[in-house]
């Protein structure tokens, strides 16, 4: 999300006449945009904002603008304590010296797989989660902005959108008419020019079997589904308060991969979270091997203050603990993505280009794999056959 509103800025930036430069030193303006989801990257941002005290000292016309989740809904706190910044601007905020324009009209410069914000905000309130306190609530999109927006990303040479939204499943309800996320993927889906659709993140409490059914129905959404699960225990869940049970999420993926064969599953997991007892962790790392993901995310919980769990909860799993948990789920993911890429040696999978590194040309398959190839000319947004001669946990190389 931070991404996809950095290219919006940049460009509103680039059309109002400002242009690149390569180090702050140069800089006439500096636009920092936050993620602050742990205390930790929070603290190191902060860091950052100190070092460029010394610029503006320097050169008083400096003009520094701090945006993201750092500043929050409201920023009036933030100019006190950084009076040197000139302005605090709310996630999705623009400048008032760029006005008339907006974010969700500031096209980012077409790419061949483009991302394309369609919610902010989360009314969830997961208890470890500070996204509710500084995203603000839920907030739509108007659903003819966005499929407008994708029609000229595709006109100028889009191809694969990823839709986002920190709870995409919610998309709509604060709408008039209260369209959903599976009437927005229907609409897209006849966009001519367009070839792929993807979406990130959903609850799991939120995959209805319309949104199943969706997924499965529109040839243009790919086979690739986040899903969070957090934990594999349901005292823990509670805890979290995530708002569904073990057996809750078994039955969605059951649905997902009866309804859609072949589709990839990404997760998140937090480990050592408070109260989470050797037998609660052993639920997790069964619930990875019985679902065998095609990518885990983990994380070892911090407390981030703010949040529920911080005022609630004792951080009482040691830190040795937590990073053997961590490297048990590691290890585990590793072993099971060996396997299943290893699945696709030999096979030949359809995939878009989509990039270039370092001499090798690089895409993704419909279910988000990563497959590098060489290859002459110019291949930047086509749709290839690869032969896959090579695999690795995290990646794939073709012919
Ligand atoms: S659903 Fe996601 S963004 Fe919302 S509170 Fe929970 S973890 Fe945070």
């Amino acid at each position: 999300m931070n991404k996809a509103e950095s290219d919006r800025l940049a460009v509103l930036l680039d059309s109002s006449g400002y242009q690149q430069v390569s180090s702050p030193a140069e800089a006439d303006l500096i636009v920092l945009n936050s993620c602050v989801v742990r205390q930790h990257a929070e603290d190191r941002f902060i860091n950052r904002l100190y070092l460029l005290e010394s610029l503006k000292k320097i050169r008083p016309a400096l003009r520094i603008v701090v945006t993201g989740c750092f500043v929050g809904p409201k920023g009036d706190h933030l100019k006190e304590r950084f009076p040197y910044v000139d302005d605090f601007l709310a996630p999705g905020e623009i400048p008032c010296w760029l006005s008339g324009h907006s974010l969700d009209f500031s096209l980012p410069k077409p790419k061949v797989c483009a991302l394309v914000p369609i919610i902010q905000g989360c009314n969830n309130f997961c208890s470890y989660c500070i996204v509710p306190y500084r995203r603000g609530r839920e907030k739509s999109r108007p659903l003819e902005d966005i499929v407008l927006e994708v029609e000229r990303l595709v006109a100028g040479g889009t191809k694969e959108v990823t839709l986002l939204g920190q709870n995409i499943g919610a998309y709509g309800h604060d709408l008039p008419g209260s369209p959903d996320l599976a009437t927005l993927l229907e609409k897209l889906n006849q966009i001519e020019g367009l070839a792929r659709i993807r979406f990130l993140t959903n609850h799991p409490r939120d995959m209805s079997p319309r949104l199943l059914r969706s997924m499965s129905g529109l040839e243009k959404v790919c086979e690739e589904i986040s899903l969070p699960v957090q934990s594999g225990d349901d005292d823990i869940l509670k805890s979290m308060r995530r708002d569904y049970t073990v057996d809750y999420y078994r039955a969605v993926i059951s649905e997902l991969r009866c309804l859609i064969p072949g589709v990839a599953i990404s997760t998140d997991v937090i480990v050592g979270f408070p109260g989470e007892s050797e037998a609660a962790f052993e639920g997790t790392l069964q619930l990875l091997r019985d679902i065998e993901f095609d990518t885990v995310h983990v994380a070892a919980y911090s407390t981030r203050p703010g949040t529920i769990a911080s005022r609630e909860y004792k951080d009482d799993v040691s830190p040795d603990e937590k990073k053997k948990r961590l490297r048990a789920v590691e290890g585990l993911e590793r072993e099971i993505a060996t396997r299943k890429n290893a699945e696709l040696l030999g096979t030949e999978v359809e995939i878009l280009i989509e990039d270039n590194i370092d001499g090798h040309w690089m895409g993704r398959t419909r279910t988000g794999k990563k497959v590098f190839f060489g290859g002459q000319g110019d291949l930047l947004g086509s749709m290839v056959i690869c032969r896959i001669d090579k695999t690795s946990p995290w990646s794939l190389h073709g012919i």
